[in-house]
């Protein structure tokens, strides 16, 4: 009884303790991908990822596609149609199912540099004109009210989407911290949290009300950091949390936590809330191995197993062999 009630605490009121899952665990990995040189390589990977229990592949690929839409934003070198075609054919024979990802709204540039759409559309800045150089910002984002901004960026997903033929897409949006900013002459003294859940309804609009795909997200910005205790990475502590109760429950959140806690008060928040949830950890096996013993331990169908994000901490050629993610494999389908 004592560990019942424990978990009913940890999990939320909405846990069924004795719950089976309504399908298998999702054993995911999200890499980077730039050209279709890696994704080859990833494809050598596949069967062996099958094999532990790989079942989706979140490919984060951003601006490095040959974007037919909008070829100005397409690198020399990028992922082609082709390319994404024969990865996407190989990942279905072995099961696993391709998530390719934009990072919207937040992470348009990466220290000094800006990506590709700020730097052909630098009317789409949320800041624009200041942070010369990225001084003193982690990374610049676009304006969630700027009138042509979804036009571009839909246009993007649509060519992701139909290139690898997905049933799911991911959208980022994690640590957004440029938003309502003074720099915007649209967004100034405006409620993050209203602009936050105006950028997710409006992906969701497109993804899942026109295409009928699966919308994944990064679920930092709707965790109060103070509440939840968590620091104002992997939570919110800008204002946009209040945005967790403007929008659909049927965004898979994305909840990332790196480091080995004794409790991860997030995944309560989210299933409480009605959401799906996927937790996320990265290179610490030992912090691996805690978050998704904690997930499991929620016994709710709506937990749905286990993401490993890999940020270049490991090579595509030892990524099967991976403490950080066998370990807590082992932990969300052992018996
Ligand atoms: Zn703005």
């Amino acid at each position: 009884m004592r560990i019942l009630a424990v978990v009913v605490i940890v999990c939320g009121m909405f846990v069924n303790v004795n719950a089976a899952r309504a399908e298998s665990p999702w054993i995911g990995v999200h890499f980077m991908v730039y050209t279709d040189k890696m994704l080859d390589q990833l494809a050598e990977q596949l069967p062996a990822l099958s094999k532990r229990g790989v079942t989706h592949l979140i490919l984060e690929i951003n601006y490095h596609f040959a974007y037919k839409s909008h070829p100005e934003l397409a690198p020399t070198n990028g992922i082609t149609v082709v390319g994404a075609k024969k990865f996407a054919d190989t990942a279905r024979a072995h099961h696993i199912e391709i998530i390719p990802q934009i990072n919207c709204l937040g992470h348009q540039s990466w220290k000094q540099n800006n990506a590709a759409l700020l730097k052909h559309y630098p009317q789409f800045d949320e800041t624009p004109g200041a942070y010369p150089d990225n001084k003193d910002i982690y990374c610049r984002s676009w304006c969630p009210q700027h009138p042509e901004v979804n036009r571009v960026v839909f246009a993007l997903i649509d060519e992701l989407i139909d290139a690898f033929e997905a049933k799911a897409f991911h959208v980022g949006m994690d640590e957004v911290f440029l938003i309502a900013s003074e720099h915007c002459e649209r967004c100034r003294g405006g409620d993050p949290a209203a602009l936050f859940a105006k950028a997710v309804n409006d992906l969701h609009g497109h993804i899942v009300g026109k295409r009928g795909v699966q919308m994944l997200m990064w679920g930092d910005r709707l965790l109060d950091a103070e509440q939840t205790g968590y620091g104002k990475w992997e939570a919110s502590g800008n204002g946009t949390a209040p945005a967790i109760d403007r929008i659909p429950k049927d965004i898979v959140l994305c909840d990332w936590h790196y480091e080995k806690r004794d409790r991860y008060p997030s995944l309560a928040v989210f299933l409480d809330k009605g959401f799906r949830v996927w937790p996320a950890g990265w290179k610490k096996p030992e912090a691996a191995e805690a978050f998704a013993a904690a997930a499991r331990g929620c016994q709710n169908p709506r937990l749905l197993g286990y993401l490993c994000t890999t940020w270049g901490a490991v090579e595509i050629p030892n990524l099967a062999d991976w403490p950080a993610l066998l370990r807590p494999i082992e932990k969300i389908i052992a018996p």
